[in-house]
């Protein structure tokens, strides 16, 4: 029963199909469309000068063919050239065509290029590239590109498309003479034919590693495409209404006189951050960030009561029940002293219980609303909604920051992260936000101490945690990641339980996984707060912003298996409060190259920026990113942690959008073509 195929998606076997799919569909994206590296056919290279692994060109006559048929069925060709007269050479062809035979036949003078190695019999090439020569064929002037590509797309059509694109190209350089002047960077036209066709002179090494001042043109204006749209984003819904909260300090100072303690330096900074842009006639687009614990929570509380003051309504949106569960509690408990109800909504309530919080948000009886994703639900309707919270929003899926944005449509943005961007990546990552950064801990931590523990000493962390919950302290056990299969992950969390149960008769044992109702989940979490349960089983359920400061001792099994961010995360669940905290890391061997430098950063850093700038050393910022968000276009060719050009790009997108905003449109249209819309989710 075959589906009609949609008429305008190219089939998957057709060069437009290919061409898609490494996101060429111009011109200008083929010119783009950079080398990955080059082989040099400007030169022929003697035989006796083959040197194993290293490519190059020869220059040969066939002697004989023939296929053989052991180890398998080949074509294997006899060459030599006039300083190897005994014909010395091989090449091997596992698959070939008639065609190919043809052409190989003994007498035919032939162009290799290939990679010698070292055979039984002398040197061999598997598989060169070779096309007939006569007398005078001439060599080439210029090094061959290669460029990247996908299965059914060679090089030789890649070229040639390549090629004709370089023909009618539009070199016009987007770029004004005098920033080029100012940056040292070449015109654009010369850095782009540079290197597709580099003369044979420049050193194969630094066009390889994009040391050459093209290389730096084309990721200068890469990263200003990328500062420009993101700027443009900004821009874009800075042009926007929003209600002026200007605030009369009425619950703001009454909550900050009733907190037992006061704020950090960098949490009343940011504080006024956020109070100052609530007071702009257009909306905010703060991002709050800060590690696990520097207390972002009273911010946002603060900036709730702020909108109610102004006569609005404010709501908080987190990605977890047990998240947003924690923040509506924790509001509650600052709030309810001061009369002002939080209305808590979120999947798991009952029906009824749903409808009347939805009626009197909907009536702008409730000012102030927490909940999940529940919140953005279409039956929901916020007469005079004034703030949006949304806290780690990347957990959060494109269709839902989509919804949230309908929602608060003219309304103020705050996002909150405890995921530590390098303030280098920050700097372009976040280049369509402003951010205010808490970089100090509330006063009063002790350091988490950190140890690695080998699996076969896990009676003895077993002993650990008796101890410390007989002492009244509490525990995380958290059990390994299973990334195959979440059901196995679940089994094992709870075998992990039912065994910890058994081992230790005397204390309290809870466990909590994603899979549970929410109201279990609620109740376990709930206990645990209360201290009626001491050893807390978990899955990684509880990664972000638990807090329950009795808790002092955190137990993960296979840390091995844990990225950095994560291990960070969860470590940051204790150290709480005033007690000495651990974190136990059971790991089992082997341990692979890179997780033994994960457990290692981890063992030696505290700080989540430190963590962070290490994790990005260690896998390269496109990753780093990728996991993390979309909606920022993928650098090809620049790097993000190349502070210096960053800089330079956002500084000279400033300038561009403000003096030549028609060069702005000409290089966005260039560098981002049609992908621009992208970045509006
Ligand atoms: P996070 O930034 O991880 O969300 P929280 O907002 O949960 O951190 O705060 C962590 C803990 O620190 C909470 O128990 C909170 O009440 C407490 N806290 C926040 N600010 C301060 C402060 N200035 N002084 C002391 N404790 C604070
Ligand atoms: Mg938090």
């Amino acid at each position: 029963m075959a589906e009609k195929p949609a008429t305008n998606t190219p089939k998957a076997n057709t060069l437009g199909a290919r061409l898609e799919k490494l996101g060429l569909r111009s011109d200008t994206d083929l010119v783009l469309h950079l080398p990955l590296r080059y082989e040099d056919e400007t030169r022929i290279t003697a035989i006796r000068d083959a040197m194993p692994g290293i490519a190059a060109q020869f220059e040969v006559e066939v002697v004989d063919a023939e296929i053989a048929f052991r180890p398998r069925r080949q074509l294997v060709v006899r060459v030599r050239d006039a300083t190897d007269a005994e014909g010395a050479m091989l090449l091997r062809f596992l698959n070939f065509y008639p065609s190919q035979q043809k052409v190989l036949q003994p007498g035919a003078r032939l162009r290799i290029f290939g990679e010698p190695r070292g055979g039984f019999l002398g040197d061999e090439i598997i598989h060169p590239r070779f096309h007939p020569v006569t007398d005078d064929t001439p060599l080439p002037d210029r090094l061959t590109p290669v460029y990247p590509t996908t299965a059914g797309l060679g090089q030789s059509t890649l070229r040639r498309l390549i090629d004709r694109a370089l023909k009618r190209a539009d070199w016009s350089d987007t770029l004004p003479e005098a920033l080029r002047a100012q940056l040292k960077l070449p015109d654009f036209a010369d850095a782009i034919r540079l290197l597709h066709t580099p003369p044979p002179d420049i050193p194969q090494a630094r066009l390889e590693s994009r040391d050459l001042p093209a290389w730096r043109r084309v990721q200068f204006d890469e990263l200003l495409a990328q500062q420009l749209s993101l700027r443009r984003a900004y821009a874009a819904r800075r042009a926007k209404g929003a209600p002026r909260l200007k605030g009369s300090g009425k619950l703001t100072k009454a909550l900050l006189a009733a907190l037992p303690f006061r704020l950090t330096g960098a949490q009343d900074r940011a504080w006024k951050e956020i109070a100052a842009d609530l007071g702009q006639p257009h909306p905010m687009q703060r991002l709050l960030q800060g590690d696990v614990g520097s207390g972002k929570t009273i911010v946002a509380a603060l900036a709730m009561l702020h909108a109610v003051e102004s006569g609005h309504q404010a709501a908080l949106m987190a990605p977890t029940e047990i998240l947003a569960e924690q923040h509506y509690r924790k509001l509650s408990q600052w709030l309810a002293p001061l009369g002002i109800e939080v209305a808590w909504l979120t999947g798991s309530l009952k029906k009824k219980e749903k409808a009347a919080a939805i009626a009197k948000v909907g009536a702008g009886e409730t000012a102030i609303v927490v909940g999940t994703h529940a919140l953005i639900e279409d039956d929901v309707a916020f007469p005079r909604l004034g703030l949006a919270i949304v806290d780690e929003q990347h957990r959060f899926g494109v269709r839902q920051r989509l919804a949230l944005k309908e929602k608060g449509q003219f309304a103020h943005q705050l996002t909150m992260s405890a995921t530590p961007i390098p303030r280098t990546l920050a700097m372009s990552y976040y280049a369509d936000l402003d951010v205010s950064v808490l970089d100090e801990l509330p006063p009063g931590r002790t350091p988490v101490t950190t140890k690695l523990v080998a699996e076969g000493r896990r009676e003895q962390v077993i002993g650990r945690v008796h101890d410390a919950c007989r002492a009244g302290g509490q525990a995380y056990w958290v059990c390994p990641l299973i990334e195959e299969s979440e059901a196995l992950q679940l089994k094992t969390a709870q075998e992990t339980y039912e065994r910890l149960v058994e081992e230790l008769p005397d204390i309290q044992v809870g466990l909590v996984h994603g899979r549970m109702k929410a109201a279990e989940k609620a109740a376990v979490m709930e206990a645990f707060s209360r201290n009626e349960v001491h050893l807390l089983v978990a899955t990684t359920v509880i990664e972000v912003g638990v807090d329950v400061p009795n808790a002092s001792l955190m137990v993960i099994e296979h840390a091995e298996r844990f990225g950095l961010a994560q291990l960070h995360q969860l470590r940051g669940r204790v150290g709480r409060g005033a007690a000495q905290s651990a974190c136990i890391l059971i790991y089992a061997k082997p341990v692979g190259e890179i997780a033994r430098a994960r457990l290692k950063i981890i063992y030696e850093n505290t700080d989540g920026f430190e963590i962070a700038r290490q994790d990005l050393a260690l896998r390269g910022p496109g990753e780093f990113i990728g996991a993390r968000q979309s909606g920022l276009p993928l650098l090809r060719y620049a790097d993000l942690d190349d502070t210096v050009l960053v800089e330079k790009a956002r500084a000279a997108a400033e300038e561009l959008l403000r003096d030549a905003p028609e060069r702005a449109d000409a290089h966005l249209k260039r560098w981002l073509g049609g992908r621009e819309e992208l970045l509006k989710a």
